[in-house]
């Protein structure tokens, strides 16, 4: 508390009625929801089992609690809910999942496994694409972020990709069910939809929440909104933090007018903004109060730091791609050895994950560790987690999601209707679907022909597993299985280009070499059972491992870096089509593109640093780039640019200019 200036002070202490802070990066919005937690807990003795805080990342989530529990010593602080969004649903699901009607051990499909069910479920309408199938996930998701269910979708489609948009969203969803399962965005709105529906649930939920708090709040979306609302409940104890100036999730449904929206649902919403910002130099903070000014507001906030006037931005224009990657590796080792840094004290931060791919080489031939923050490990790659899946039936017929993953994967013609009629019996005889197919009384619920399809499996499986304990080699047995299966011509079915399948396919060789290594490296009696178990385990640690942080330059996209701040930043591809992206410019979305930048510009604490590419290779042909305009919306007194010439500098200034009015602040009438 002492280390609060007074705003700060004001508003941890005060819990009469809901309060907003609205405040610009880095003023301490975060700090104060921490110390707040602390203050309910140690000040107004609300246990800390009855407080739920709703951060943006789960590496959020833990800093916060590590935080709170310094702050509060021993078991005081046991209990608290510090979670994103989709953890304190996905909690709510596992409490309640019986009265939603799922069986235990109900999986979670990531966006890939719900693209390769909506590529599944589309397939049958011979017109559709791969943009369609994007678009149509795009859709769904949408839908489910605004609580929209499929009839409702259908009733208020208009153009005939909506009608089967809508049609694909109602099939989805059976699928889904059947496979007891639910995919990201059903993690917030199926809490909610509980929460409408069975009134007494939800006073079990708000018997348990004394006080609510959530931070990021100008990037929750419509599901979101009401779940805190319904969450809250009329104790209305509520904090919540933000700035609409870091607004950058549109696309997935973010709805910063929901700040705007709390003033009509809680008419005595107090609001509190802080001023000072406590983590950039004043010539960074500038740069990023200059560039927003381009855009349109609706709440006025001022930002000013005492943290010294700082070095100037640098501003470096490389050849290629290539040189802007090599420059930002060489440029990171020699500074971090002449100021005796460590590599964490480094984030480079990008617009699309391809960006780090060329970024990744240069580091690693310089020797410099790196982590990439949001990266698709190998262990969640969908086609590691199809033959994972499979060796994990093989030692575990119960496994009820292994089963869902691979019954139809590759393809045998068994439809969700079948699947949902399975589910249904192994849950009413209580037994794993696996053995539910072997069952003769299944024909009374399911037609003999289907029937027959899921013994046809489940028999194959059956002889793999007898196969792999007899055989003298059984990793035989296993690239046998993979064969059989003919998964890599579904890969190829399944996959953008042949390159793309051919990299994928490498991927499962990858990783039945590991399993192989593994049953190699163990004990004279260990069985391939033993080698797939320990396999299993490792993939488990492996991700935990990710989590760890360790002395490495980190690595991240724009939208990842949010909350987030470090000594060092660079940023690169500040150029047109890349920062703005565009998306974004031919929907007339620079705003967008702007908060986005102002988010990177404001991660940095003491230096920053912007890249561009004079040319860059895309889709293997080498393009022209410009400079982005947002870097003439810098001060330029406080830029020092490199590699430019004149010319140049001149025709990005003259792109430059006013954009529309946001649709935003449109909505709320500014
Ligand atoms: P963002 O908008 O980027 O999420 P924020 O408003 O959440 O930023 P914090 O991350 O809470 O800001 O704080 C930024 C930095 O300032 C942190 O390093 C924090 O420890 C520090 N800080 C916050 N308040 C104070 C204070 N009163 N005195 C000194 N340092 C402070
Ligand atoms: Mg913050």
């Amino acid at each position: 508390m002492q280390r609060l200036n007074d705003r700060q002070a004001e508003a941890v202490k005060y819990i009469d009625t809901p309060l907003l802070v609205l405040a610009g990066a880095g003023s301490g919005k975060t700090s104060v929801i921490t110390t707040k937690i602390a203050y309910l807990i140690q000040q107004c003795g609300i246990s800390a089992k009855n407080i739920v805080a709703v951060t943006f990342t789960n590496k959020a989530a833990r800093e916060m609690k590590e935080r709170v529990g310094k702050l509060v010593k021993g078991k005081a602080s046991s209990g608290l809910t510090v979670s994103t969004f989709h953890n304190l649903g996905l909690n709510i699901i596992r409490r309640e999942y019986k009265i939603l009607g799922y069986k235990p051990g109900f999986s979670i499909f990531d966006q890939q496994d719900a693209r390769s069910l909506i590529t599944d479920l589309m397939q049958r309408d011979a017109s559709a694409d791969d943009n369609g199938v994007d678009q149509i996930q795009h859709c769904i998701s949408n839908w489910k972020n605004d609580l929209i269910i499929p009839a409702q979708a259908l009733e208020m489609a208009r153009q005939p990709w909506e009608q089967t948009a809508a049609i694909v969203y109602e099939h989805y969803n059976r699928m889904l069910k059947a496979y007891n399962s639910v995919d990201f965005d059903d993690l917030i709105m199926k809490p909610v939809e509980l929460f409408r529906n069975y009134p007494e649930v939800q006073q079990r939920w708000q018997d348990k929440v004394h006080y609510m708090l959530v931070d990021e709040y100008q990037d929750t979306n419509g599901a979101q909104y009401e779940l805190v609302k319904r969450l809250v409940g009329d104790r209305r104890k509520l904090t919540v933090v933000g700035d609409d100036d870091q607004s950058i999730y549109a696309w997935r449904g973010a709805k910063p007018e929901n700040l705007a929206q709390l003033k009509e649902d809680y008419p005595s919403l107090k609001v509190i903004k802080l001023e000072q910002n406590y983590r950039s130099t004043s010539r960074i903070l500038k740069a990023a109060n200059t560039l927003i000014a381009n855009n349109p507001h609706v709440f006025e906030k001022t930002l000013w730091s005492e943290m010294g006037v700082g070095d100037e931005i640098r501003v470096i224009k490389c050849r290629n791609d290539e040189m802007e990657c090599e420059r930002i590796a060489t440029e990171i080792l020699a500074h971090k050895l002449r100021h005796e840094n460590s590599y964490k004290d480094y984030a480079v931060l990008y617009r699309g994950n391809f960006q780090s791919r060329l970024l990744e080489l240069k580091l690693q031939h310089h020797g410099i560790p790196y982590h990439i923050n949001g990266g698709t490990s190998f262990f969640a790659r969908a086609e590691v987690k199809d033959i994972m899946a499979y060796l994990r039936l093989l030692i575990n017929q119960d496994d009820d999601n292994a089963f869902l993953r691979v019954v139809n994967t590759p393809k045998r013609e068994i439809g969700p209707s079948t699947l949902e009629k399975l589910g249904n019996y192994a849950n009413k005889h209580h037994i794993s679907m696996y053995r539910a197919c072997e069952e003769a009384a299944l024909e009374e619920d399911l037609a003999p022909q289907y029937a027959e399809k899921l013994r046809r499996f489940t028999g194959w499986m059956d002889d793999v597993s007898r196969r792999l304990q007899t055989s003298e080699d059984p990793m035989q047995v296993v690239r046998e299985m993979i064969a059989d299966t003919d998964y890599e011509n579904w890969l190829m079915q399944h996959s953008s280009t042949p390159a793309q399948a051919e990299k994928r396919m490498a991927n499962v060789w990858f990783l039945v070499d590991a399993l192989q290594q593994t049953l190699e490296r163990g004990d004279e009696d260990r069985t391939v059972e033993d080698a797939i178990a320990r396999l299993i385990l490792r993939d488990m640690l492996e991700r935990n491992e990710e989590e760890e942080d360790a002395d490495r330059v980190q690595l991240l996209t724009l939208h990842a870096s949010k909350g987030l701040e470090y000594p060092h930043v660079y940023m690169m591809g500040m150029e047109e089509e890349l920062l703005p992206h565009r998306t974004s410019i031919e929907e007339d979305n620079i705003e967008e593109e702007r908060r986005l930048t102002y988010v990177g510009i404001t991660r940095a604490r003491k230096s920053l640093t912007m890249t561009l590419a004079g040319q860059r290779k895309q889709f293997g042909e080498i393009i022209d780039t410009m400079p982005s305009r947002f870097l003439d919306e810098l001060p330029q007194e406080d830029l020092v640019y490199t590699g430019f010439d004149e010319s140049s500098r001149q025709e990005t200034k003259k792109m430059a200019g006013k954009m529309g009015l946001d649709a935003l602040y449109k909505s709320i009438g500014a």
